[in-house]
């Protein structure tokens, strides 16, 4: 399997380079050459397979022979060492819960993916030891430190901004030692975020081999196909069109839907549902993409305003307003909206979903209503615990607090404070 560059002015090259380059050298992201939809024999039999095997015939394809066969089940088995439960919470509506894994969100799979193909690729010793330099707003860099930790030949140094992630998420990426490495920084997210930017273009840094764990990495990006087969397997026998919601933010998650769709799965249709951070909601409406400066709100995760993954969606969608509109919906929804949908669910059903939950929930109500012959599934990408301030101000009520987060909280912090991008270089040329 060969990736080129969305951009088109890099040269094509195979899985194991894209997953190390991350960014392709003229700055777009790569997209597989060849898209190949799967036996129609797999989908008369997937409630028979395993979740192993439903992700082996996914993904394989993607990864070639650059993994041997029995090397990517092993890894895909450790990917995937937790479940993904599916809850009704209403007639025909349902929550496909992602965040059973270490960290407690949807990154973890992506993210313990990634980390298991470079430790395969250095253990093959096929490339230099590498630098995972990521700037995170709170999930990312939880999941990525977990993902990563006592992976050979690769370092992790993880930059979040001082006061604007809550304490559990300053605990998972600040107390694991080893290979991982916390920065503080003096700013908000955008400041972490420009710092790797400049990282990634300084000559200076070119031996560290930086890459990056966000989305846009082939290795974190594809792995997400893997819950929309895991929510078909559990709902074919409804026989009902099914319609999934999810909450959206860079859009990896959703855009990774849309590739298993091409892979032959059957989702009827697709709903993006955002925050007030709504460039594609509008973009929707006008078929104009007009990125905007992101907005703060309760479901922080999807505080971005220029989606990194919507151009690959564009792609697949050969970029044709009426292919979109065939089987794709995004829709924008308040606080205001958001506290509402928590309290309801909650009220009704006992279901605790928590803000990110929360927005997805309304985008498949709405879209329910359009096509109500159709049966529902959001996608839960945090645990309730994750977002605890938000849960016990909209709910009156504290959730139980799971084995992974209990294990971390007791545990000192360990991070460097930096201000600038000098002190960042420093410390970067300063490691081992
Ligand atoms: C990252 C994240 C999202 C958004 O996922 P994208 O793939 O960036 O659209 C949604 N919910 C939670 C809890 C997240 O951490």
């Amino acid at each position: 399997m060969r990736y080129f560059s969305l951009h088109h002015y890099s040269p094509k090259i195979g899985f194991r380079e894209a997953v190390i380059q991350g960014l392709a050298p003229d700055k777009g992201l790569y997209f597989p050459e060849i898209i190949a939809p799967l036996d129609s024999d797999f989908f008369d039999s997937i409630e028979t397979l395993s979740d192993y095997q439903i992700a082996f015939e996914a993904i394989r394809q993607f990864v070639g022979d650059e993994i041997p066969e029995h090397e990517l089940k092993n890894i895909i088995n450790e990917t995937l060492s937790f479940d993904f439960p599916i809850i009704e919470i209403e007639k025909d509506v349902y929550s496909l819960e992602l965040f059973h894994g270490p960290t407690m969100a949807f990154k973890d799979v992506g993210a313990r993916f990634m980390a298991r193909c470079l430790g395969y690729f250095n253990r093959e010793r096929t490339h230099a030891r590498n630098t995972v330099l990521v700037a995170t707003s709170g999930d990312t860099g939880g999941a990525v430190a977990s993902g990563f930790l006592g992976v050979p030949g690769v370092d992790v140094v993880i930059l979040y901004p001082n006061g604007k992630v809550s304490d559990i998420q300053e605990r998972q990426l600040t107390t694991l030692g080893q290979n991982i490495t916390a920065l503080r920084v003096d700013g908000v997210f955008d400041d972490c975020q420009d710092m790797v930017k400049q990282a990634f273009l300084d000559k200076d840094l070119q031996h560290l081999n930086l890459t990056s764990a966000n989305s846009i990495n082939i290795a974190r990006w594809l792995p997400q196909m893997f819950y929309f087969f895991f929510a078909y397997k559990q709902l074919k026998k409804s026989r009902k069109p099914m319609v999934v919601s999810c909450p959206s933010g860079n859009f990896g998650n959703i855009c990774a839907g849309i590739l298993a769709k091409k892979l032959g799965l059957p989702i009827s249709r697709f709903v993006a549902a955002t925050n007030a951070n709504d460039t594609v909601p509008r973009f929707l409406e006008n078929w104009k993409y007009e990125p905007k400066a992101s907005v703060q709100t309760l479901s922080n995760a999807m505080d971005v305003g220029n989606p990194s993954n919507f151009i690959r969606i564009r792609e697949l969608y050969g970029d044709d307003k009426a292919t979109f509109e065939k089987e794709f919906s995004s829709y924008a929804f308040s606080d205001a909206e958001t506290r509402q949908a928590m309290k309801s669910v909650y009220g009704n059903s006992g279901y605790v979903l928590e803000p990110h939950g929360a927005v997805a929930y309304l985008g498949l109500k709405k879209e329910l209503e359009k096509h109500p012959e159709s049966i529902g599934v959001l996608l839960e990408t945090a645990h309730p615990v994750k977002f605890i301030d938000v849960v016990e101000d909209v709910l009156d009520f504290t959730p139980q607090i799971p084995d992974q987060i209990s294990s971390i909280i007791d545990k000192q912090k360990v991070f460097s404070n930096i201000s600038s991008y000098e002190e960042l270089k420093t410390l970067l040329l300063n490691k081992k």
